[in-house]
């Protein structure tokens, strides 16, 4: 077992590279198969500048969308790479569950291209896992995107300012009201951390973006604690359920 997990870097290595989509045989590392880069639904401008939910083509850009001109969201963006489907949620599953630290790197480099111009000021906070799940899992995948997102451009990741005092639990066939109620006091920031993120620009990284309630309760936290803008970071979100644009 543990002479396996030794020689488990050197065999990723050896093996040839896959599509993180689907699994055929791909030329490079890091690459994703003509079938899976063309299922794949890109998050491209224009965007609302505020939720980046995208428009429909045609739009102006510098748009803020109806909605959040009606209920500025607490956060200060939502950056993500694809639409959240069958396809880009597989991907997730296979970087939680095949510990593909390469996939991560993936993620990062499509994430990149959303980062701030100024970067002096930025901090990535990862959202945490439960440690319960962390045992289970062995690793958590928003430290992982976080972290390669940071390699090579000298950025702080800073993975316990922000903390889960419990699991999250299932928020599937909740209300957006229930779904607030039911992650009240999941995460914490210790006094002690505070100083780490105060008027600092957070971008809270993780894998999927869906209700929206899990990364909101963390934006309302770090905020509190003295964050001066937090950006979330993820790489699929949903929009809302059932819609695909928004259509002027
Ligand atoms: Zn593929
Ligand atoms: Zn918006």
């Amino acid at each position: 077992m543990e002479l396996a997990a030794a020689f488990k870097p050197l065999v990723d290595l050896v093996l040839p590279p896959r599509c993180p989509g689907c699994g055929v045989l791909v030329e490079d590392d890091m690459q994703f198969c003509g079938d899976c880069w063309s299922k794949l639904r890109f998050i491209s401008d224009p965007a609302c500048t505020s939720c980046g939910k995208p428009f429909a083509q045609g739009r102006d850009e510098d748009l803020v969308c109806a909605e959040c001109l009606a209920n500025p969201p607490l956060h200060d963006g939502i950056k993500a790479v694809v639409l959240y489907d069958d396809l880009s949620r597989s991907i997730v599953l296979r970087l939680k569950h095949g510990g593909k630290i390469g996939l991560a790197r993936l993620v990062a480099k499509h994430l990149a291209r959303h980062l701030p111009d100024d970067l002096s000021n930025v901090v990535l906070v990862p959202v945490p896992l439960h440690r319960w799940r962390l045992w289970r899992r062995g690793f958590n995948q928003s430290i992982l995107i976080a972290r390669a997102l940071a390699a090579g451009r000298g950025l702080p990741v800073e993975t316990d300012v922000l903390r889960r005092t419990r699991a999250t639990p299932p928020l599937k066939g909740m209300t957006r009201k229930q779904r607030g109620i039911a992650v009240r006091g999941v995460f914490d920031v210790p006094a002690s951390h505070r100083g780490r993120i105060a008027g600092r620009h957070v971008l809270l990284v993780d894998d999927v973006y869906t209700t929206g309630a899990t990364a909101n309760a963390c934006v309302r936290l770090l905020k509190k604690a003295g964050a001066a803008r937090v950006t979330i970071f993820c790489w699929a979100r949903v929009l809302r359920e059932g819609d695909e644009a928004d259509t002027p």
